[in-house]
């Protein structure tokens, strides 16, 4: 089965006006890729970047979103108000998101059907810890992550979703997982989801995040079940994010 790849930049709460604005124009002098290239700027830069990229491939993501439809929940923000400025995917369950502002596996699920619900598409970011990881759980951390989704919206739907397997440890450390590494997961990650569908499991896009680079992506993008990346801190560096992107072909 051939999937796209995607490769994808978290901008995290990082940027001003100014800086998006010659980002962007250094994105915008990217050659045509077959990959698909999403920006994942702060909520108050979506509609900035949404104007920005009007007339490009360029696809916009939100890094979050309220699990409520709309209402008195101050400091939030819903889907239809990301659907409003171009919003395609919402990444769900980034770990940042799990460690420092408690989002647990329920309440990330809640998040992925709202998304779905509202015709977005959820970026589902799950990983284990350096801790779990070495005392022999990282498939049983991704697989439990995955489990409290299907739970919520069932197998058919990660049709309609894509995957970043992001092992915390490698995310912002400068160690990224090996290609080897990577693949493991990936294609358990994929037998996992074959157990409930096969067609799904085929279908869907598994992208790695943690650390990715150019001089990194090239033979993590030549496994069989990595389809792209979710990149940090190298997507503010218009010229790498570039370089990462032509390693994804
Ligand atoms: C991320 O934030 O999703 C990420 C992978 O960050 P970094 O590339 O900086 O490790």
């Amino acid at each position: 089965m051939i999937r796209q790849k995607i490769v994808a930049g978290n901008w995290k709460m990082n940027g001003s006006k100014e800086s998006i604005v010659s980002l962007i124009n250094g994105l915008l002098e990217m050659e045509d890729s077959n990959s698909e290239v999403v920006v994942a700027p702060s909520f108050p830069y979506l509609s900035q970047v949404n104007d920005l990229i009007s007339d490009s491939s360029i696809v916009l993501a939100a890094q979050n979103v309220s699990q409520e439809v709309k209402g008195a929940y101050t400091g939030e923000v819903s889907t239809s108000m990301l659907g409003d400025f171009g919003v395609k995917y919402v990444l769900l369950g980034h770990s940042e998101r799990r460690s420092l502002y408690g989002e647990t596996n329920e309440l990330v699920a809640s998040k992925v059907k709202a998304v779905l619900d509202s015709g977005l598409t959820p970026m589902l970011c799950i990983g284990e810890t350096l801790a779990e990881r070495e005392s022999g759980k990282t498939l049983g951390v991704c697989e439990q992550q995955l489990q409290a989704v299907i739970d919520v919206v069932g197998i058919v739907s990660f049709e309609q979703m894509v995957i970043a397997y992001e092992p915390v440890w490698a995310i912002g450390t400068g160690l990224s997982a090996s290609a080897e590494q990577a693949q493991e997961v990936h294609s358990s990650i994929r037998a996992f989801l074959a157990k409930s569908s096969e067609s799904v499991s085929q279908k869907v896009q598994i992208l790695y995040g943690g650390s990715v680079k150019a001089s990194t992506s090239s033979a993590l993008f030549q496994m069989p079940d990595v389809d792209g990346a979710l990149v940090g801190g190298a997507s503010l560096d218009a010229k790498e994010f570039i370089a990462i992107v032509k390693t994804a072909g």
